[in-house]
């Protein structure tokens, strides 16, 4: 039984990067107003999140790394709406399967904190009484320490590093209300240091840069036709000036951070035509649409979504990034 649970835990942790997105998301749904990242080893040797978040009961530690516990299921009335967000409680779960996690917590109004170890979905002693300041730490060490074979495929932690440092960019810019911060163990510098604003140009100019920042323009689409589509867009892409060498799409539906490539490529394909010289551009989009309409089956670890009418959404986006394009250029 462990063996599958291993190979199954693997699948929804495929890398670091996975398991520090999983951390995050937590931590995001605890309300946190801060949260930082550290890494050693490209995340083999730890990953830890801390979090200022609602902190985890005492009552729901023994079962809080079991497959299926989440606590997030009331809050959403339908099952699919649950689906679209990709809440399932088995990243916590998993993650003791292929590596050591310790979690340390606090809730509100208690003296002390409670420190916890688990390996293959269970406590390995009762919680230890501690002292915590507020919030969730989560550490996960020596991930993948029983799949040999992973960890050869991992052999680059400088690449798993960056991996991380572009996913704690992408949340950067989407929370903004947040404090982000990442870096390497003992390391004095943060490699991601973002600090609560209430302007997104802010936020993207203190994660990508001024270069960046500065050849951006805000761009909106939306839809309200049932018979067609409902969605509505909000976000921010290059004009003719910025110059790169990929294309960098950071993409939230719903509040989460997907990949959608059919969109990706479609803006791709505007850009192409439009402005062949800056043809790699910087879009940062925030699309909210009816739960039901996201499909997030594509791919198991849910990164890539598909939508429901996604043509027609689509369409309107490219027609519109297609407009900014050409305003900016004359
Ligand atoms: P899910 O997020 O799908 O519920 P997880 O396995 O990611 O499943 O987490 C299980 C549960 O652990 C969550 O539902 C939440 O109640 C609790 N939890 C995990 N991380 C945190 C955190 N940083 N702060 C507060 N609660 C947390
Ligand atoms: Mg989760």
């Amino acid at each position: 039984e462990s063996v599958v649970n291993r190979i199954a835990a693997g699948e929804v942790i495929q890398r670091p990067v996975s398991a520090v997105k999983e951390l995050v998301e937590n931590s995001l749904d605890a309300d946190s107003t801060s949260i930082n990242v550290v890494v050693k080893d490209g995340g083999l040797k730890l990953i830890q999140v801390s979090d200022d978040g609602h902190g985890i009961r005492y009552e729901d530690l023994p079962i809080l790394c079991e497959r299926h516990t989440t606590s997030k299921l009331s809050a959403f009335e339908d099952l699919q709406s649950i689906k679209s967000m990709g809440f399932r409680g088995e990243a916590l779960a998993s993650m003791t399967y292929v590596g050591h996690v310790t979690v340390t917590t606090i809730t509100k109004g208690q003296l002390h904190g409670y420190r916890v170890t688990y390996r293959d979905g269970v406590m390995e002693h009762e919680p230890k009484a501690c002292a915590a300041v507020k919030g969730t730490q989560i550490m996960i060490e020596n991930l993948f320490y029983n799949m040999t074979a992973r960890r050869k495929t991992l052999q680059n932690s400088a690449d798993d590093y960056l991996k991380i440092v572009d996913l704690l960019s992408r949340f950067a810019i989407h929370h903004i209300n947040v404090n982000f911060s990442c870096r390497k163990h003992g390391a004095a510098r943060a490699d991601v240091h973002s600090v609560a604003t209430s302007s997104r140009l802010d936020a993207i100019r203190s994660v990508y840069g001024v270069s960046v920042a500065r050849n951006l323009m805000k761009i909106e689409a939306s839809d309200n036709d049932p018979s067609s589509s409902v969605f509505e867009m909000a976000g921010f892409i290059s004009n003719s000036n910025y110059v790169a060498k990929k294309i960098t799409m950071v993409l939230f539906i719903n509040e989460r951070l997907v990949e959608c490539t059919a969109l990706k490529r479609a803006i791709e394909v505007v850009y192409a035509a439009t402005l062949p010289k800056a043809s790699k551009p910087f879009i940062y989009m925030s699309i909210v649409l009816p739960p039901e309409h996201v499909d997030v089956n594509v791919h198991p670890t849910k990164r890539e979504v598909s939508l429901l009418s996604q043509e027609v959404i689509i369409e309107k986006i490219q027609l519109e990034v297609e407009s900014k394009l050409r305003n900016s250029n004359e």
